[in-house]
């Protein structure tokens, strides 16, 4: 089983696919997470993509989709996979379809946490005393939801089209959700 799992920013994605992955031993693969850490090792990679994440913009194509494949590529993680923040555009989903194929696999489920722009804020900026992530001031938050508005909107469509498409109340408490999406996935 493979699942996507989308939402605006502070919506709980990395939360809710840390507790997916525990619980139902799937691999959690966060471009986000990934993408922080080449900021935080200061490697090539994460010193031209700094200032596009700070924007709250998307960074390109190419250095995500790198280590997508490299994970999907990976027979230990063949139909385990928490796509945590991709795809993220509509390239990067049909990318996404490419390699499925290409490595035999595909998308079983894709689950949307549905969040007020209110809330996000709300929750952004109490993250941000948290994590103290550089993307995570009021501005580049609301930068951040723009882009998720303009750019992965449409691609949830795309897989609300091939009937994948499940919708979760992100208002709800971690626990609320927590329960719902494993009454999901325990019907795969
Ligand atoms: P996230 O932790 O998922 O909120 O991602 C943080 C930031 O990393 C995003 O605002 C983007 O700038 C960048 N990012 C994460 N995933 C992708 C992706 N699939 N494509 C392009 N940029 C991404």
């Amino acid at each position: 089983m493979n699942i996507i799992i989308f939402g605006p920013p502070g919506a709980g994605k990395g939360t809710q696919s840390n507790f997916i992955a525990k619980k139902f031993n799937m691999y959690q693969l966060s471009t986000g997470e990934f993408l922080r850490k080449e900021m935080s090792e200061n490697t090539l990679i994460g010193q031209k993509i700094s200032s596009v994440i700070n924007a709250g913009a998307l960074v390109s194509n190419e250095i995500v989709s790198d280590v997508i494949e490299k994970v999907i590529s990976n027979s230990k993680y063949q139909n385990r996979i928490i796509f945590d923040g991709y795809p993220r555009n509509l390239n990067q989903a049909r990318n996404l379809d490419e390699l499925l194929k290409k490595y035999k696999q595909k998308i079983d489920i894709v689950l949307k946490l549905s969040v007020k722009l209110t809330t996000i804020k709300k929750r952004i900026s109490e993250r941000q005393t948290l994590e103290k992530r550089a993307d995570d001031n009021a501005e580049i938050a609301i930068k951040r939801y723009e882009t998720y508005e303009k750019s992965t909107e449409p691609v949830i469509e795309y897989y609300k089209n091939l009937n994948l498409l499940k919708v979760i109340d992100g208002e709800k408490t971690i626990d609320q959700i927590n329960k719902e999406i494993s009454d999901i996935i325990s019907l795969i």
